[in-house]
Formats: C-alpha cells, sequence, structure tokens
C-alpha cells in the first residue's frame, strides 16, 4: 500500500523540477521574513535569486542547533506569531531547547508525511496504532497522532509509560501497530516474555521505530520476540518531528519524504558536500515549511544518500541507518567510536541481552573504555571460568569491530537502568 502514489512515485524529471520551484519559494521565504537568514546571505553574499539549480543550494549558509538556539524562542519564525497554530521544542537536555512552529498548513503536511510513514508499516484505516511516543512538546506523540487521524485508523494516545497499562491494552484493544523507541519496545517485550505472554497472544504486525539509534541486531530482536515487522522511523523536531524518513517494508534503506525534505551529505570537517553513496553528515532543507523554514540543517546525523530504484516502487531518495552523531562520537585514544558499534558486536554474541553501557574514564590520562553488559540468567548461574571466556569473547568482538580494546564486565541480568524514553548507553567521566 502507497499512501500518496502521485507524490511518492514521481519520475525524477518531475522531481527535480518539483523541488527546484519548491526551493527558489522558501529561500525567498525565509530570506524576506527570517532575519537570521537575511543577515546571514548578506554575510556570504548570495540572494534568492542566485538560486538557478538544485546545485545552487550548496550557496546557501548552514543552519546549526546553536543558531536555533540564540534565536530562541521565536525569532526563526517567517509568518507573524498569530499565525502559528502549534509549538513544539527540543528536550532542551544538553542546553536551551530548540522551538518548532507550525502554521496549519505545516501541520497539514506533517500528518501527510506521517500518514506516509504509517502505510509503509501496513497502517490503514483498520487498524489500531498504539502510540507510545511521549504526548507534549516532544514531537513524537502527536506526529504519529496527526498521521494515524490522516488515514483514519483508531489511535491510541496512551503516550510513553506506565508498562503494565501498556501491555493490558495492548492485549485488550488488540493494537495492531506500535510506535514507540526501540529502547522502550525492547523493554516491553521483556516485560511481556516475563510474564508468560506468548508473541501469539497479542496482535501486533508491525512497529514504527525511532527517536533513537538502534541497529539491525536490535530490529532482530524485537521482530522476534513481539514477532512483528519493525521498522525505522527518522526524524527531527527542527524540521517538523517525525516523518522525515521511513523504511518501507523491504528493510533496504529509509525513503526521504524529498518532495518535502531536500537532503546533501557534507563532510562534517570540511563542510563540502559529498556525491550519493559517501558517508557524511546528512542536512536537510525543507522545502514546504512555511511557519519556520529551515535551511540546510546540519542535523549531526552520519549516513549514507542512495538514489535507487525500490521495489515498493517508491522513488523517493534512500538514506541509511542513522549509524552515529557527530555529537555521540566518542574519541578514545584518538579512535572514532560510536555506540552503535559496540552494540553490534555485543549482539553478534548468544546468550546476550541487548542492555550495555559504556562507561569513558581516563584513570592515567590514557582513555579507558569498560563496557558494561547484562548477561542471561543461564549465564550468570554457570562457573566462573566459563564467565571469563564470555568476557573474553565480547573483548575481542568489540575490538574487531572498533579496533581497540576494552574492559567488559558482565553484570546481572536486570541490573542496568531501563529508560521510558532514550537509553542512556554513555557516561563520559572525562574532564575534557
Ligand atoms: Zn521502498
Amino acid at each position: 500500500m502507497i499512501w500518496n502514489r502521485k507524490a511518492e512515485c514521481m519520475s525524477a524529471e518531475e522531481k527535480e523540477e518539483l523541488q527546484l520551484r519548491r526551493l527558489q519559494e522558501v529561500v525567498k521565504l525565509a530570506y524576506e521574513n527570517v532575519n537570521y537568514y537575511k543577515k546571514r546571505f548578506k554575510d556570504l553574499n548570495v540572494h534568492p535569486d542566485d538560486i538557478e539549480t538544485l546545485d545552487d543550494l550548496k550557496k546557501l549558509p548552514f543552519t546549526t542547533k546553536t543558531d536555533l538556539r540564540d534565536a530562541y524562542p521565536f525569532g526563526m519564525f517567517a509568518v507573524p506569531r498569530d499565525e502559528i497554530v502549534e509549538v513544539h521544542t527540543t528536550s532542551g537536555t544538553t542546553g536551551k531547547p530548540t522551538v518548532s512552529g507550525y502554521t496549519q498548513k505545516d501541520l497539514d503536511i506533517w500528518g501527510e508525511v506521517m500518514a506516509r510513514t504509517l502505510t509503509m508499516a501496513g497502517a490503514s484505516k483498520k487498524d489500531l496504532i498504539q502510540n507510545c511516543y511521549g504526548y507534549g512538546l516532544f514531537t513524537g506523540g502527536l506526529g504519529v497522532h496527526y498521521g494515524a487521524q490522516k488515514i483514519g485508523a483508531t489511535v491510541i494516545p496512551i503516550s510513553a509509560g506506565n508498562t503494565q497499562r501498556q501491555i493490558q491494552i495492548m492485549q485488550d484493544f488488540g493494537s495492531t501497530i506500535l510506535t514507540c523507541t526501540p529502547s522502550y519496545a525492547l523493554y516491553l517485550s521483556e516485560v511481556l516474555q516475563n510474564q508468560g505472554v506468548e508473541p501469539e497472544e497479542i496482535s501486533l504486525k508491525s512497529g514504527v521505530f525511532g527517536a533513537e539509534m538502534w541497529t539491525e541486531e536490535m530490529r532482530e530482536e524485537i521482530e522476534n520476540r513481539f514477532n512483528i515487522s519493525a521498522l525505522n522511523v527518522y526524524g527531527l523536531t527542527e524540521i517538523i518531528g517525525p516523518g522525515v524518513a521511513q523504511e518501507c517494508t523491504k528493510k533496504s534503506g529509509l525513503h526521504i519524504f524529498d518532495d518535502h525534505f531536500y537532503p546533501e551529505i557534507i563532510d562534517p570537517e570540511n563542510l563540502k558536500t559529498l556525491p550519493h553513496g559517501e558517508k557524511g553528515e546528512l542536512v536537510l532543507t525543507t522545502l514546504t515549511r512555511e511557519g519556520m523554514p529551515i535551511i540546510r540543517f546540519r542535523t549531526r546525523d552520519i549516513t549514507t544518500l542512495r538514489q535507487e530504484k525500490c521495489e515498493c516502487g517508491r522513488t523517493h531518495i534512500k538514506m541509511d541507518r542513522i549509524t552515529g552523531r557527530s555529537d555521540d562520537m566518542l574519541k578514545i585514544r584518538g579512535v572514532i567510536v560510536f555506540p552503535s558499534q559496540i552494540e553490534r558486536a555485543i549482539l553478534n554474541i548468544k546468550g546476550l541481552e541487548p542492555h550495555y553501557q559504556i562507561i569513558v574514564t581516563q584513570p592515567h590520562h590514557l582513555d579507558e573504555l569498560e563496557v558494561q553488559v547484562e548477561a542471561s540468567n543461564i549465564l550468570f548461574s554457570d562457573e566462573v571460568k566459563h564467565i571469563e571466556d564470555v568476557k573474553k569473547n565480547i573483548e575481542d568482538h568489540i575490538h574487531d569491530e572498533i579496533g581497540l580494546r576494552v574492559n567488559v564486565t558482565l553484570v546481572e541480568p536486570q541490573s542496568l537502568p531501563r529508560s521510558n524514553g532514550k537509553a542512556v548507553r554513555v557516561i563520559d567521566r572525562r574532564n575534557l
């Protein structure tokens, strides 16, 4: 099922023409109505009239999270405040939150891209969508909500937390689609398992999981435990919320809704645009947003773009699963390490729970990396010799993945903190 065949299966020529026209409009809108952009354009000596091809986008300034924070709260709005009908913010855990403002037309577009997203995961009017993304200023809850309503599905706005109630509703209502963070999905499946509920006793068929990074191995875990198809959704508050990109059932990359969001990949060090197929930082430009147009937003997410034919019929460009964030990127003894690499190594070993925590210290001016991993009950009841073997095995796997020796500690099952939202994977105790 495809939600909007005309938009999702457009020919390359047709799309480029549409993208260019929309880009020209949005650049003009930003330049004329947002002081930040007017100033930056002037600094770089560029004008909206300079955008004659899509390639000319390169001439335009980037927008960073810091720029958005500096404009807090409403400095990036391109319309009078009273035309903004809804606001959302980022969590602000790493500083001042950034505000995202939507006109009614922006909300309609958000509903449209989320309808495409949910349809990709098999949702139709007949489905019951258990939406455990948080409602409120966070974009996850309402983003899914608007998409579900557009489709006409039954949305269960249960929001995050209260796991016992989640499980009861899931069983009693017969929820068919689950939307939440992958770490919460894993936690839910664990609680179900502990309560002796078999996958056959629930009606779930698929899940739309995002808002944090996860791996193929974690997908397998979730799919097996729930007996569902687990799909990856991508989005960010600064651009619109969830619904920037979504995986189709082919599971070979996420389709970016590139008639609304124009992607580029840059080298995060020298900021040069990289050709398709090369790994780098994802940069996004909103093509249709009117309340808060964003030009060349540096997402900090590391991925690759691929324009290839997909068996599903959609022609949206694809991006690979996010493999790291330049923010999460750890530099250990000069080597770049992403938590996702450690996760992949751990999940490649049988008998291990996909729960881990990375602790970085610097005891003698040299970085030390400790990885705590939960062992399963069977493993923990085993003899000491065996535990040492498992420890060594994980250390070897991680070494293969990141090229560094680390210390692995096996901890008791259920002993690492479980989260309702995003998992805290890294504790950096260095004074950097
Ligand atoms: Zn596809």
